[in-house]
């Protein structure tokens, strides 16, 4: 990451274009694009592009406070496109830590859709 000391992820890699990412938005804060492998016919990561020691939610405290708003207000936004696939709602995640599924140790907002999920958390 840019300011901590935790080692950089492939998103790190997505964020400075070295791994090529079908971006769907983009500002100074925040990259969102297409998940590699998708779950669903709608599938979007949204990052934070200055992980600051962000690694997992469990790592917030109130100086992310900016940061975990516009991520959820970007996922919001990308959930109603249905240019992207998304139809009458979606499904928000956050997978944190190991026991709960998290692979890329850089905090990820996971956005699903495009069909009617199943009423289940895993
Ligand atoms: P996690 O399991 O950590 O919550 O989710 C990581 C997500 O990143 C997975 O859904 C996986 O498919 C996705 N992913 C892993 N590598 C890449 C990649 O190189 N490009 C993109 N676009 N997504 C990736």
């Amino acid at each position: 990451g840019k300011t901590d000391s935790a080692p950089g992820t492939l998103f790190d890699k997505i964020i400075a274009g070295e791994i090529p990412a079908s971006v769907v938005k983009e500002d100074d804060h925040l990259l969102a694009f297409k998940d590699i492998n998708p779950m669903a016919p709608a599938h979007i990561l949204v990052i934070p592009k200055d992980r600051s020691g962000l690694t997992n939610l469990r790592q917030a405290s109130a100086e992310h406070t900016d940061i975990l708003g516009r991520l959820l207000i970007a996922a919001g936004e990308i959930a109603k496109d249905t240019e992207l696939g998304f139809g009458d709602g979606a499904r928000i995640v956050i997978n944190d830590g190991s026991d709960g599924g998290q692979e890329v140790m850089h905090l990820h907002v996971h956005v699903l859709g495009g069909r009617k999920l199943e009423v289940r958390y895993i």
